[in-house]
């Protein structure tokens, strides 16, 4: 099974590069090539140039673990030269006592949080989502799945006055997975399927809503002001895919998608709703409101909450986004006007 390796595409003029899928920029974006056709692998997968204002890099790698089924060969194959289907490898968990030896508020990320949120809304949010922190002060988003297995977690640094995330110079991110191979405490060939950030409040609240936003930031803060619905987090632009959504089987889902990722998104929604696995939504609240200045830093959810709840808004103020659009969104889910109200309640 040696295939040659994917590659970034070299620059050959303008044809050669593209407009970031993330943060939209002209002619910043170079895809990954397949090593045997040497075509796009896909019109997502590739390398922002604007590495530390946008770092948008989505790998082949992380493609093909996000969309297994694109490795399969098509259906009726089979025949001469295709290679044969291998029985699914069992998918890599990690023991609960790493989540329960890491729990803890002492990271960055946790004490940004006490700025805007009471000790009741921590706490709630700590336990639920079983956050957890690094001696460094990181935080560690753990990925534990509607079974309670866990896939993964997410080690990231914050900076603990604005909330604002502090990346590696690569971009690259620090999991838990990839640590423990290095102590060699899981096996090279560990299974990683990524799931949703939250996925296991799905089993422990099977009556209420569901939201899903990009970031694990998002999700927690979200968590905070609406703690109705159970929120999670699909990890990256990318990360709202059919095999991580079947899990959402029969629910109500609401999505937040960051500013700039609303069309992106819809195309999912329309995708997920063809699959009949859930009703889906999704919401115009940050392009109904977003100044243009909000657009360029590719504002979401948190960083609108945040703002309303630093600006103290007064009531009139937020009844005049009820656009006829957003009215009818709320008339369809009523999510949104939870989230609206208790935006008003923080204010009283
Ligand atoms: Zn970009």
């Amino acid at each position: 099974m040696n295939y040659p390796h994917p590659y970034l595409q070299p620059y050959k003029g303008k044809d050669t590069r593209h407009d970031c899928p993330s943060c939209k920029a002209k002619l910043s974006f170079t895809l990954y090539l397949d090593g045997n056709t040497h075509k796009p692998i896909h019109d997502d997968v590739g390398k922002c140039n604007r590495e530390s204002k946008c770092g948008y890099h989505y790998t082949p790698k992380q493609y093909f673990l996000d969309n297994p089924s694109s490795l399969t060969p098509p259906l009726g194959g089979g025949g001469v030269g295709s290679k044969p289907i291998e029985p699914p490898r069992p998918i890599g968990t990690i023991p609960f006592s790493y989540v329960q030896k890491s729990a803890s508020y002492k990271s960055n990320f946790v004490r940004f949080l006490f700025d805007y949120f009471s000790d009741s809304q921590i706490q709630s949010a700590t336990e639920n989502y079983a956050l957890g922190a690094t001696k460094n002060k990181e935080v560690i988003f753990w990925q534990i799945d509607i079974q309670g297995k866990v896939r993964t977690g997410k080690i990231m640094q914050y900076n603990p006055a604005t909330g604002k995330r502090i990346k590696h110079e690569s971009g690259a991110i620090d999991w838990v997975h990839n640590k423990l191979k290095q102590k060699k405490q899981l096996p090279d060939d560990f299974n990683l399927q990524q799931c949703f950030f939250g996925e296991h409040l799905l089993k422990i609240y099977p009556d209420k809503q569901v939201a899903i936003v990009e970031s694990e930031k998002s999700a927690i803060v979200a968590s905070c002001i609406v703690p109705d619905m159970v929120w999670l987090a699909a990890g990256n632009l990318n990360g709202l895919s059919i095999e991580k959504c079947h899990v959402l089987k029969g629910r109500n889902v609401m999505l937040y998608p960051d500013l700039g990722a609303f069309s992106k998104w819809s195309v999912k929604a329309t995708e997920i709703q063809n699959q009949n696995i859930c009703r889906i939504s999704i919401s115009t609240l940050l392009e109904d409101e977003a100044t243009d200045t909000d657009r360029t830093n590719g504002l979401d959810i948190a960083d609108y909450i945040i703002s309303e709840l630093k600006s103290k808004k007064t009531i009139p103020e937020i009844q005049s986004f009820f656009s006829p659009i957003l009215q009818s969104m709320i008339e369809k889910n009523k999510a949104l006007l939870v989230l609206i109200n208790e935006l008003n309640l923080e204010e009283i």
